[in-house]
């Protein structure tokens, strides 16, 4: 009865896989504030040149370089586990699997890209990366990233995190990382506003703002984002490619794959390599999962949209719950995106992905029945798929179906026992964003031509 499928150093895949490829139509360009295309040249004042060519790229596989394939050796391969102990508790015939993307020094999947985001712009020349992050996920990946290939990085906090969270911060200060509280008056965008309200709380959009600006004008700096670009998704299908070779050594492979979706990145990253096989005619069921409270698959308007809250960006067709939209704050700070990834956006459009949403309060029960059974703790994330995951073992059970299952664990929730607590208090709520708001963001979309 095996429980740990392990794979060899040597193991770590040699390239990552383009989603690209495979797709039925090509990707919907982006659009500029002129209604026209805007080529990935725009987009060098802030990435290196090959993260630009790899946003755009179309070939299958795009080789990892050997430096990025021995950073990720500090944690990669990721295990693959067999959840025999949640399948006995559930008392459910299907077969359940999780791969383990909390094994990272940051403790989630986001270190994937961080690394190699990181490595280009060295191997470039660029000595500095600016970034933001909210709760603290990405930012402590990019601190470990930039201390690995010798980058200064600066993390734009977003201050009501900044003051709330501040082991997040500490862990970012032991990797060398310079944290701001997000308004800062280092920046255009961050005096603006402290100037509006000296006591600004911040948001993510605000703080995205002062990181672009911020590389935008430094020679020696760039930006790095952690999740939504084509190029973050393909640098984390090392997360699908192990696990299908983690499949193939214990002879199953998987009816359904779930993810927890918010930007796309894990889901994507998990999710594209077995896409690749449907294209051969493999039956297989990819679910992204999003919280009811940001129903931005389930719910959303497919349209072309800013990705930033300023509305700086270009326009990306993705669904979307229009750029102005303010999340509930609930507890997966992950999955409070308005927008989502392109890529995944288009394959749902064009039904060969499925999504799925669920309230809070049930995710954080599948998550301390998953932490009983199988003793890892979650990241509130990750509980996303694990409920939706438990919900189609419980169908299973019903049916009698013997169903493959798998999930992807994308990061363990030490830093979040705060939202751990007030669920076992009973003060956590489920929240249904509201149908009127969903329709009033319809009207506040950008016009584009034609659409
Ligand atoms: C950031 C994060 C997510 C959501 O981001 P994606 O880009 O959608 O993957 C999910 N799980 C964890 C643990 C995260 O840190």
């Amino acid at each position: 009865m095996q429980t740990k499928i392990l794979l060899e150093e040597n193991e770590i895949p040699r390239h990552w896989y383009n989603v690209v490829a495979d797709m039925p139509n090509p990707p919907a360009p982006p659009l500029g504030p002129d209604g026209n295309p805007v080529g990935p040249e725009a987009l060098s004042a802030i990435f290196p040149q090959r993260v630009i060519e790899q946003e755009v790229a179309t070939d299958r596989w795009i080789e990892i370089p050997e430096p990025v394939r021995e950073a990720y050796a500090l944690w990669r391969p990721a295990p693959l586990y067999r959840a025999h102990r949640l399948e006995a508790a559930l008392g459910t015939p299907a077969r359940i699997y999780y791969k383990y993307e909390g094994v990272s020094p940051a403790g989630s999947h986001k270190p994937n890209s961080a690394i190699a985001q990181a490595y280009y712009n060295k191997r470039e020349g660029f000595t500095r990366l600016a970034t933001e992050t909210g709760a603290g996920q990405w930012g402590s990946s990019l601190a470990f990233a930039g201390e690995m290939f010798g980058l200064d990085v600066r993390v734009y906090m977003v201050k009501v995190s900044y003051e709330q969270k501040p082991f997040r911060r500490s862990m970012m200060q032991t990797w060398g990382a310079e944290v701001l509280p997000s308004p800062t008056d280092r920046t255009e965008a961050g005096r603006k506003a402290l100037a509006e309200d000296p006591e600004n709380p911040g948001s993510l959009g605000l703080a995205i703002s002062e990181a672009v600006e911020d590389a935008a004008g430094r020679e020696d700096t760039n930006y790095a984002l952690g999740s939504v670009l084509n190029h973050v998704l393909l640098h984390q299908t090392v997360i699908g490619l192990e696990a299908k070779k983690q499949f193939d050594k214990v002879g199953d492979y998987p009816d359904m794959v779930f993810a927890p979706c918010g930007g796309g990145s894990n889901f994507g990253g998990a999710a594209f390599p077995f896409l690749a096989d449907k294209a051969s005619g493999k039956e297989v069921r990819l679910v992204a999962v999003e919280p009811t409270s940001c129903p931005t698959l389930t719910r959303g308007h497919y349209a072309y949209d800013f990705g930033d809250s300023q509305g700086l960006t270009p326009l990306t067709l993705m669904y979307t719950l229009g750029h102005d939209f303010m999340p509930p704050s609930i507890h997966a700070g992950g999955l409070r995106y308005h927008g989502d990834s392109a890529l995944v956006s288009q394959l749902y459009n064009e039904g060969l992905l499925e999504a799925v949403a669920v309230p809070q309060v049930e995710t954080f029960r599948a998550g301390v029945t998953f932490a009983r059974a199988e003793g890892i703790i979650p990241a509130p994330e990750t509980n996303h798929a694990i409920r939706a995951c438990m919900d189609e073992a419980l169908r299973c059970k019903e049916s009698g179906e013997e169903k493959t299952l798998f999930f992807n664990l994308s990061g363990h929730g030490h830093f979040d026992m705060a939202a751990y607590d007030k669920y076992f208090s009973g003060a956590l709520e489920n929240y249904e964003y509201p149908a009127e708001a969903i329709d009033a963001a319809l009207h506040r979309l950008p016009k584009v031509r034609g659409g």
